[in-house]
């Protein structure tokens, strides 16, 4: 028997916990609001009759730079492997109609080299707004699997858990390299931590965060910079990755407009009738 931990990470509103629901038939309380799922939440589920999955809801994340309460519960588990609830995998989970601003997160963690499926929710929604995905392609762009769902309607859940079943087979391969950012510095970071995840000890430079045996002390001491000069590297890297995002979203993510107008516009002429149904029962009322 085995016992894996499984992160569901993700934007605020994107249907973790909805994804947690039907994985454990728990039911945890959903909400169009953020910030409701305020710490971890841990569920189970029996995959196979071989694997069993610890699920662990997390709160809403937008990205791994910002400090919110929130935030630093997720960026702490990340990166404290000792942790007994380190993620195997980690399901970043998104929303079809904002995937460009979700996956800004998704190549973070990425950038951890945590195994990581990219799960994309309310796929129900997507005829009407005209959204249409290549997946192979994005798959290979962004160096994941996908698992294309709709937790409200249950769709694509089996799929899911063969995904994760098979988290053997995901590569963890970094989406963007750190020292785009700044050459001369990430370059003289690795050096000095050679055998440190770069991206990680940028987050302990970054974040008010410790990580394995490295003090935060010890890495700030030789490579602080000023408080402005962190937040203007900590721009760039957010600019260079949606450069990445953008150029992988040019190709792999087409919406037509039209489809999108022409179901408004069918919706419109509903609602009409209803008015006018209204008004009529209300004279015959009245
Ligand atoms: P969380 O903040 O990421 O945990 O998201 P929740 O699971 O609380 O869901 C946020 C909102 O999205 C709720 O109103 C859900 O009902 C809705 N939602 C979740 N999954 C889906 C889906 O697959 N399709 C649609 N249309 N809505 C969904
Ligand atoms: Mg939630």
């Amino acid at each position: 028997h085995q016992n894996i931990n499984v992160a569901l990470i993700g934007n605020p509103n994107v249907g973790k916990t909805s994804v947690f629901n039907q994985l454990t038939g728990l039911n945890q309380q959903v909400g169009n609001y953020p910030g409701i799922t305020v710490e971890k939440k841990i569920g189970f589920c029996k995959l196979n009759h071989n694997i069993k999955a610890n699920i662990l809801d997390l709160p809403g994340t937008y990205s791994l730079n910002a400090s919110s309460i929130d935030e630093n519960v997720v960026i702490e588990l990340l990166l404290n492997k000792n942790d007994k609830l380190y993620p195997d995998v980690a399901l970043v989970v998104t929303d079809v109609e904002n995937l460009k601003r979700n996956l800004l997160l998704f190549t973070q963690i990425k950038d951890l080299e945590i195994p990581t499926i990219l799960v994309i929710n309310m796929a129900d929604r997507m005829e009407s707004k005209g959204i249409s995905l290549d997946i192979p392609f994005l798959e290979e762009q962004l160096k994941t699997k996908i698992a294309l769902i709709s937790s409200r309607k249950a769709q694509g859940i089996e799929e899911l858990k063969e995904l994760i079943i098979n988290y053997k087979a995901l590569t963890t391969e970094p989406c963007l390299n750190a020292s785009v950012i700044d050459k001369e510095y990430f370059d003289n970071l690795q050096k000095a931590f050679p055998d440190q995840l770069l991206y990680k000890l940028w987050l302990v430079i970054t974040q008010d965060v410790n990580f394995l045996n490295l003090e935060r002390k010890e890495i700030q001491s030789s490579f602080t910079k000023s408080h402005t000069e962190l937040k203007r590297l900590q721009q760039k890297e957010t600019i260079k990755r949606y450069q990445f995002i953008n150029e992988v979203l040019k190709e792999g993510l087409t919406v037509d407009s039209s489809i999108a107008k022409d179901f408004r516009s069918k919706l419109d002429r509903v609602l009409t009738h209803k008015f006018w149904g209204y008004i009529i029962f209300f004279v015959i009322l009245f």
